[in-house]
């Protein structure tokens, strides 16, 4: 039966029992995510049995947040914390303690292969696992599971969902390889403002040069921005790429001193309004293979 449907009938049902609101199938359950990429992911599995409650919202940067009260709230009140885990979210551990949250920390990540860095001489864990779609179907499953063992009455709607979002991915999957076997190898090279595309470049076997490191805290030295301009004239290479994320004039400027062009706006970190190309996770991917795709391929 058609969900709404359903709760339609079993409200109309338990109005005649002279039940009041609060009757338990009609409430979702409450949880959070800590960024809106995550959060699309758990509204996809979750469906109308979960209400979701996102931190860091779209074009939001995750990497540094500043909670609000009103978030404390909302944690307080949730029964799962969805977190990406990795390193990314800093500034968690202190609003989970100001919140006096009580409920299951999940981290969607957890079984993923980290990618390692060196930066400044010092290994950094990357935590962008979400931009390799192979590592996006481990995302899917933790949360399968995490709201089953939260919610156990809705073991058949989480499974038909995530089985439903895992076939997109498997779709999308086979889209972006096929994109990007179409374009000469030698253009397979792409500059971002931070390193936020390791796992997509690995897994698709692209190259992502970025003049920040894998978080946006710290901003590039005037010796990684000059490393890159020698970088993109010495190697041809043809675009750059802003983020959604991330102030745009940096590349603006390596941009103007390379002559490469500015080949559009890549989501890396965020997913965009509702108004925009990149509204939920499977969106951003076929955003930013089309953009990739069109920039490149001549
Ligand atoms: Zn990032």
């Amino acid at each position: 039966m058609n969900r709404r449907l359903f709760f339609f009938a079993a409200a109309a049902f338990a109005a005649l029992l002279g039940v009041g609101p609060g009757v338990q199938a009609a409430e979702p359950m409450k949880v959070s995510a800590s960024f809106s990429i995550l959060g699309d992911m758990v509204k996809q599995v979750g469906g109308d049995r979960v209400e979701v409650f996102t931190f860091v919202g779209p074009n939001g940067d995750a990497h540094v947040y500043e909670p609000t009260p009103a978030d404390a709230k909302e944690l307080s009140e949730s029964k799962i914390l969805f977190i990406n885990g990795l390193g990314l979210e800093g500034w968690m551990t202190r609003l989970e303690k100001s919140s006096g949250f009580k409920g299951t920390v999940v981290t969607a990540s957890k079984g993923i292969t980290p990618r390692k860095m060196v930066e400044d001489e010092k290994t950094v864990t990357d935590p962008h696992a979400w931009q390799d779609l192979a590592n996006g179907k481990i995302y899917v499953a933790n949360i399968r599971d995490a709201l089953i063992a939260a919610d156990p009455g809705g073991n058949a709607t989480y499974e038909a969902n995530a089985q439903r979002f895992l076939d997109g991915i498997a779709q999308m999957e086979t889209t972006v390889k096929q994109a990007i076997a179409k374009l000469p190898p030698e253009r397979r090279k792409i500059i971002t403002t931070h390193d936020a595309f390791g796992y997509f470049g690995a897994a698709y076997g692209m190259e992502f040069i970025a003049p920040e490191g894998v978080s946006t805290e710290s901003e590039a030295s005037a010796k990684d921005v000059a490393k890159i301009i020698t970088q993109i004239k010495k190697e041809k290479i043809p675009a750059v790429f802003l983020e959604n994320v991330t102030d745009s004039r940096l590349l603006n400027q390596i941009s103007k001193e390379t002559g490469a062009k500015i080949g559009g706006t890549l989501y890396s970190d965020a997913l965009s309004p509702p108004d925009g190309p990149a509204r939920t996770y499977l969106d951003m991917f076929r955003n930013n293979i089309d953009t990739i795709a069109a920039a490149l391929s001549s």
